[in-house]
């Protein structure tokens, strides 16, 4: 069975005839292969669909094959119950989960409640921040025994379940709010969107908005409520493991075919840099 490079070769063009005749080498003529594989670079970039419900499936679509690709998709703070996962989410501002779990043990056995916390001298919790390792300890020391502080001064100690309390307390947003009802009850407000969900939401095609505050709301009209809190874990996951900021893994990426910034996603979704 001829190779393959010497069945693309075409006739009156055999290599071999023209080594011996001392011509150099031309490169290979391109071949034309249908862009049917999606790994291939140059294919027909996926389109998005025009109409909303068209949207909506294709959104869907892609969701579940996330989580087909993430089957353990979740939040990657550890924690034992709100009050933990409050403070944890407060103090991954900036900074990654992996930090912030170095930092956590030794903080919960120190103040096990926001009762605790709320008491505590805020030099002594920066203190144990910045034993663990975490950067701003200052300020999230001071961040997060406000925080405990708001806890049990307007809820007795507990996290509040709604979202208009959650973000009336010192140094919550509609971010942490979210990951808290979302992980914590499945009752979120709306989607997280982190810097992998802002990212990869472009880049999928789910929204040309680029900034969190108008990302949220067209994600929330694309997806069931139901999706929410895990379409951001899939997201978030995706992001941290395929589809990276710098230099995407978008031949290993299992939704490379519906993807319209398949291997040309470099400067889709990322923060605009600095000038040097
Ligand atoms: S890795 Fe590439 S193909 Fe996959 S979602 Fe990201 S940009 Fe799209």
């Amino acid at each position: 069975m001829p190779s393959a490079s010497a069945a693309s070769t075409p006739p009156g063009r055999d290599p071999s005839r023209r080594a011996r005749a001392g011509e150099q080498a031309k490169p290979a003529p391109k071949r034309k292969v249908a862009p049917s594989a999606a790994s291939v670079p140059g294919r027909p970039i996926a389109k998005v669909p025009k109409g909303l419900a068209a949207q909506k499936e294709r959104a869907v679509e892609i969701f579940q094959k996330l989580q087909q690709l993430h089957p353990d998709a979740h939040c990657e703070l550890d924690h034992k119950d709100a009050y933990q996962l409050i403070v944890a989410t407060v103090l991954s501002a900036q900074t990654t989960d992996k930090l912030v779990n170095k930092v956590t043990p030794a903080l919960f056995a120190k103040y096990p409640s926001a009762k605790t916390l709320a008491a505590a001298e805020v030099a002594e919790v920066s203190e144990t921040l910045r034993s663990g390792g975490l950067g701003m300890y200052n300020q999230k020391g001071k961040n997060i025994v406000g925080l405990a502080k708001g806890i049990v001064e307007r809820h007795g100690g507990e996290v509040p379940r709604s979202i208009d309390e959650l973000v009336k307390l010192p140094g919550v947003g509609r971010k942490t709010a979210n990951v808290v009802l979302g992980v914590m009850w499945n009752i979120p407000d709306g989607v997280v969107v982190d810097t992998h969900v802002q990212r990869l939401s472009q880049r999928l095609g789910f929204t040309k908005e680029t900034t969190p505050e108008k990302i949220e709301p067209a994600l929330c009209k694309l997806f069931p409520r139901e999706t929410w809190d895990p379409l951001s874990h899939v997201l978030i996951f995706h992001g941290r493991r395929v589809c990276f900021a710098i230099k995407p893994a978008c031949s290993a990426c299992g939704v490379n075919e519906l993807c319209p910034s398949a291997f040309r996603a470099e400067n889709v979704g990322r923060k605009n840099r600095p000038p040097r």
